[in-house]
């Protein structure tokens, strides 16, 4: 699987959110790191099809786009969940479900991967943050896309909640592709195989994290 960028762009109104982004991406953990305001919630919005670039090009390979398979090929971890509070976690997944036309079946193994089963009854609002943020990669990952985004998913998480979603993602990555952005580097130790830094709305020539910080 890959994915080819080809010279992205993206203003809003006059302001430049994306500069001339050009980027190969191959099965793995990608790591996006930038400050706020670098581009990162744009490029992971426009990459999953929610807003659409002014210029540029993205290729997706083995992957045949019918128009009703869209679904099925990204999930997508919003920065701040959209989660219905009164529903259980069960008739949540069963509302995304019905809303991808996906077996409901899938439901208790995708709880399991997130850790959630014991949960599976319980109100969204009876959960703490991070059984919310991995409810959150359950819907995203219910129907096993290839392509999994996740923006800034450690913000707000204690360190016993970072791990297990390091784990949760680095049990998920076999043959996908994988792109977490954060603005805290040290979330990426051991989890990322490449990183990809945003400023500005440019791709910077950093290879790790040292090599950036040597520059500053
Ligand atoms: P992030 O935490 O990823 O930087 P923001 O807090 O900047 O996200 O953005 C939150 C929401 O506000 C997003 O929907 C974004 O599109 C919108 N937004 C961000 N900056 C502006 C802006 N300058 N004008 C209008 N909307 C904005
Ligand atoms: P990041 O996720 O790295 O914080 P964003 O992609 O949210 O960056 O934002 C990139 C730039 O685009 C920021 O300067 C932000 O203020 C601006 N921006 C984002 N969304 C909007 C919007 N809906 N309208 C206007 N400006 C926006």
């Amino acid at each position: 699987m890959n994915i080819y960028i080809n010279d992205l762009s993206k203003y809003y109104k006059n302001k430049k959110a994306l500069d001339h982004i050009t980027l190969h991406l191959s099965s793995g953990i990608y790591g996006l790191i930038g400050p706020n305001g670098a581009g990162k919630t744009t490029f992971l919005s426009i990459l999953c099809g929610l807003i659409k670039n002014d210029s540029g090009t993205i290729e997706i390979d083995e992957v045949k786009f019918l128009s009703d398979d869209f679904y099925h090929v990204f999930g997508y971890v919003p920065q701040s969940p959209a989660l219905y509070v009164d529903l259980t976690c069960n008739e949540f997944l069963e509302y995304i479900c019905a809303l991808k036309s996906i077996d409901k079946n899938q439901i208790d193994h995708t709880l399991k991967l997130v850790n959630l089963y014991d949960q599976k009854y319980i109100k969204i609002k009876k959960l703490s943050g991070g059984m919310k943020q991995r409810l959150s990669i359950a819907q995203a990952i219910i129907n096993d896309p290839q392509i999994l985004l996740l923006d800034e998913p450690t913000t707000g998480l204690d360190p016993i909640e970072r791990l297990r979603l390091k784990n949760l993602l680095r049990n998920l990555s076999k043959n996908k592709i994988i792109i977490i952005s954060t603005h805290i580097i040290q979330d990426m130790d051991h989890l990322a195989k490449s990183l990809i830094f945003f400023k500005n709305g440019q791709l910077l020539d950093f290879k790790s994290p040292q090599e950036l910080i040597l520059s500053l």
